[in-house]
């Protein structure tokens, strides 16, 4: 019997190794690539159009005017306001943790800080006469940072940049008051696509389990690891069940603006509503192919999923754990559905890569498929093929206090079901 193949996987991983940025004509190319591979296996792909808000990067500056001077490279958040062509002048102030109470006092300045802001803050910043966010990057990687699609949509945008770790802590060092910000970026609207394939089950065809993840990725990184793995995965998942169908349905879809804010998997739940019951379960493959790491379960689910998950997982040898919580990732706009899911991830090291452009195919290779794969493959075939399927019991409440609090900070109400 044929196993699954990692080369196959490491092959398809190749094929999307270029930046595929949300709503781009690249991640367009991508769910191309995806489609043609898909058909090329027999299956009919359908991709599923949507809108969505985009952003073009620009240009930004940070300058200091007192007590030193000095200009320093800036880039703007995704998602956030241009300064006046001149820019704009105010003191600044470094100010960490992120509170309320430390976004207010600082009334009619810029705040330097390495937190990001969630719901709570972004609205205060919003409503308290701040100039403008600057973020440090973390050390060592430069993040194309951007605020969650959602908040600037719901309650306007702010003004905000990032800048190198260095920059900031010689700002900080050398005690910089005052400031010059220059920051010009556009906000556009843009469309996407879900790419979706069926492989229908032999005798349970109605029920269906879910196998998603994202393929696109956030501007500067070609997003090999973050997601262009997850989705070769799927693809190499498709090419071993097509030849071996389960008795329930396997439906596959790509993701597309996940980096925006899980765009494309919010959207796919509103489009099909009506029809979610019929979702059994969904598996979540984001962030893998690196040849050193190791596997992160998360059950977004029930008690009862994160205890199957974690015997499969001793099992298989594929890890020992299971956390139970939302993730951010595709599988949280599901779950708010009461659809219960496990999401894979495999990192180490090359973790820290993800979201930068050091997310490269040189930390990847077949063998960092392996364990992914022989687990996902048999996790599909069990849940596939149970003969009572075993999780009907939706999210336990500490999953569902934890779906809360995600939603909480994306800046949107949780209801439970
Ligand atoms: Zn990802």
């Amino acid at each position: 019997m044929a196993g699954f193949s990692p080369n196959q996987a490491f092959e398809f991983l190749k094929k999307l190794s270029f930046e595929r940025k949300s709503g781009s004509p690249e991640e367009r190319k991508a769910a191309k690539i995806i489609s043609y591979e898909m058909k090329k296996l027999g299956l009919k792909p359908r991709q599923e159009k949507f809108e969505v808000e985009s952003f073009t990067m620009g240009t930004a500056s940070l300058e200091v005017i007192s007590p030193f001077r000095k200009k320093y490279g800036a880039w703007p958040l995704g998602y956030s306001v241009s300064t006046p062509p001149k820019g704009i002048t105010a003191p600044m102030v470094y100010v960490d943790p992120l509170s309320p109470a430390s976004i207010k006092a600082q009334k009619g300045k810029m705040i330097l800080t390495e937190s990001a802001p969630d719901a709570k803050l972004y609205k205060v910043i919003k409503n308290s006469g701040i100039k403008a966010i600057i973020r440090i990057c973390p050390l060592g990687k430069n993040i194309y940072n951007k605020f969650f699609h959602g908040l600037p949509k719901k309650l306007g945008r702010i003004r905000g940049v990032s800048i190198k770790y260095e920059h900031g802590l010689e700002i900080i060092k050398r005690g910089a008051k005052k400031v010059r910000l220059v920051s010009k970026t556009t906000n556009r609207k843009s469309s996407s696509q879900n790419v979706v394939v069926e492989i229908k089950g032999t005798t349970l065809p109605d029920e269906i389990i879910l196998v998603g993840g994202h393929y696109d990725s956030v501007p500067w990184s070609m997003g090999v690891m973050d997601n262009g793995a997850g989705s070769a995965m799927m693809m190499a998942l498709a090419a071993y069940f097509v030849k071996k169908p389960l008795a329930r349905t396997l439906r596959f879809v790509w993701f597309g603006c996940e980096e925006v804010g899980l765009v494309g998997s919010f959207e796919y739940a509103r489009k099909h509503k009506r029809r979610l019951k019929d979702i059994k379960l969904m598996l979540n493959l984001d962030v893998g192919g690196s040849l050193i790491g190791r596997i992160n379960a998360y059950a977004t689910g029930s008690k009862k999923l994160a205890t199957f998950a974690q015997v499969m997982g001793m099992e298989t040898g594929a890890f020992r754990n299971v956390t139970e919580s939302a993730v951010p990732s595709d599988a949280t706009p599901l779950a708010e559905q009461g659809i219960e899911a496990l999401s894979l991830t495999r990192s180490g090291s090359s973790g820290g890569q993800i979201h930068t452009s050091g997310d490269t195919i040189d930390h990847c290779g077949p063998e960092g498929f392996d364990l992914l794969g022989k687990y996902s493959i048999e996790f599909l075939r069990r849940v596939g093929n149970a003969v009572e399927f075993p999780f009907e019991d939706g999210l336990s409440d500490n999953v569902k206090s934890s779906m809360k609090k995600f939603m909480e900070n994306i800046g949107r109400t949780y209801k439970a079901r």
